[in-house]
């Protein structure tokens, strides 16, 4: 007596395909599972055991031989207990099956027969799709993680009772439909904070939208209570929306950490702001079944590091690879895992160990060689990496108090979106999409300068003394000021205003 069907695990954060076959033969009552099964699936027999006798089944006492391939693929988690219930079902003639195309299966199992809500579940059902699975069970608690995908006939119960029904050609058990439904105006509900909201600041203000308009990293350096977390937690209400692959991207990273991916389907990018006390896996990934860190779930989105000096120096230099190649490759166990980390670094700092340091009110009580120390912990590379910073002053009483309401999120927003439209359109023909991220071999093509503008840059880098680094940096800060300026060129204006970012 023998049956196969099909399920699928999770490999970092990709799905794979596995083939579960169930013999049963004549012999002593056995229950064994081969082909590289871990802990939570060798423990599955008494989970399946007790849900088939629970919902009136017999649990075969034979010799029960399960095989799942590809051999050489370890596999892991609680996924494959609902389909080896139903295929012994299946194997067993206890139930019938009227599938004429293959069906895929994924789903823990209580000892009731009740379906487990599982962590990346998104990720297989993708992996399904492309392996041109039409039909695929899941458990209802992942049913919206299933709008994500088109074409496919998804099915999520509640019981293995529900998946035996499934299998025996219920056709009035309800399915997922693709969710076509989200927009913009949803994004929009879940914000909470309004740069309306923020009193004063207008120069961070300006540097912030420029930030996001170009995706470019920013740090904040003033003193303590001076608004700087306040002026990065609002970024996200200026964030243009995700498009679909990048929803699509995000939310698969997401649901391999099991974590609600509902904000990333209404298209509002993630905003992550891990503690300075986070561990290098939790930040870049890592675990015996490597899972992706803070900067993957980032991706698309903005990393917030506040305090940034507070975080160990070896986190902070370990985060110059992902800002440049933008992903991170976790190695375990022999097998390397690249999780991709496309964000837009935001990071804050006091300007001193005491937080005072050029505060007009407040004398700061640091040794040159105290402030020295700090401030070495976020110069060099790192700092290279950051095109824009930003010195954030306190606001004062009257300020405050007289002040009247800024300009909100929602349009500040509608220009930012613009200038990306604009980035989009300009570098169609390349791999990238924002000025953040132009190679310094492609700025003299792209960026257009006329003689008037060099000579106007050889005198700055002469003055200033500025790398060559530096002067990348200023042309893609300019470019972004054009582009919310609706500039075609860039203009000295422009550049003048550039500079004003780098003197930090
Ligand atoms: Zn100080």
């Amino acid at each position: 007596m023998y049956f196969k069907l099909h399920s699928g695990t999770l490999n970092g954060i990709g799905g794979e395909i596995i083939t579960i076959e169930v013999d049963l033969s004549r012999g002593l009552p056995t229950f064994s599972i081969v082909g590289l099964p871990d802990t939570a699936i060798r423990e599955s027999k008494e989970r399946i055991r007790s849900s088939l006798i629970n919902n009136g089944y017999k649990f075969p006492m034979k010799h029960t031989a399960i095989n799942l391939s590809p051999a050489d693929l370890k596999k892991k988690g609680s996924y494959l207990d609902l389909p080896i219930a139903v295929a012994l079902l299946c194997a067993t003639e206890q139930v019938i099956s009227r599938m004429e195309e293959p069906i895929l299966m994924i789903g823990g199992l209580n000892l009731d027969g009740s379906v487990q809500q599982n962590r990346g579940i998104l990720p297989i059902m993708v992996a399904a799709k492309a392996a041109g699975f039409k039909k695929i069970i899941i458990p209802s608690q992942n049913y919206i993680e299933a709008g994500y995908i088109e074409d496919v006939e998804i099915i999520p119960v509640n019981n293995i009772v529900e998946a035996v029904r499934v299998i025996e050609g219920d056709s009035e058990i309800d399915t997922v439909k693709f969710n076509t439904s989200w927009d913009e105006t949803d994004a929009e509900d879940e914000i909470c904070i309004d740069y309306e909201d923020i009193f004063g600041h207008e120069s961070a203000k300006r540097a912030v939208e420029l930030a996001v308009a170009g995706a470019h990293n920013i740090l904040l350096i003033g003193p303590p209570g001076s608004g700087k977390s306040l002026m990065a937690s609002a970024i996200p209400s200026i964030l243009p929306a995700l498009n679909k692959e990048e929803r699509l991207e995000s939310a698969i990273i997401f649901s391999s950490r099991g974590i609600d991916n509902s904000s990333i389907m209404k298209g509002i990018p993630a905003f992550r702001a891990p503690h300075h006390s986070a561990s290098s896996s939790g930040l870049f990934g890592g675990g015996t079944n490597p899972v992706p860190g803070e900067i993957s779930l980032a991706n698309n989105g903005v990393l917030f590091l506040d305090e940034l000096p507070e975080f160990p120096r070896g986190l902070i230099e370990k985060l110059r690879q992902p800002i440049s190649e933008k992903n991170i490759t976790v190695i375990r166990n022999g097998a390397s895992y690249c999780f991709p980390a496309k964000f837009m670094l935001v990071t804050a700092a006091n300007p001193c160990p005491c937080g005072y340091y050029g505060d007009d009110k407040k004398e700061c009580q640091c040794s040159d060689n105290q402030i020295r120390n700090y401030r070495r912990k976020f110069s060099g590379p790192i700092l290279d990496r950051i095109d824009i910073r930003i010195q954030v002053n306190r606001v004062s009483p009257e300020h405050l108090v007289f002040c009247k309401k800024g300009e909100n999120s929602k349009s500040i927003k509608k220009r930012v979106t613009a200038a990306r439209k604009k980035q989009i359109e300009r570098y169609e023909d390349y791999s990238f999409k924002n000025n953040s991220e132009v190679p310094p071999g492609l700025i003299d093509k792209l960026f257009i300068l006329t003689a008037k503008h060099r000579n106007f840059l050889v005198e700055i880098m002469k003055r200033h003394d500025f790398s060559g680094r530096s002067y990348h940096s200023i042309l893609k800060i300019a470019r972004t000021i054009a582009d919310l300026d609706n500039s075609e060129n860039i203009e000295i204006d422009h550049i003048i205003e550039s500079v004003a970012y780098r003197f930090i």
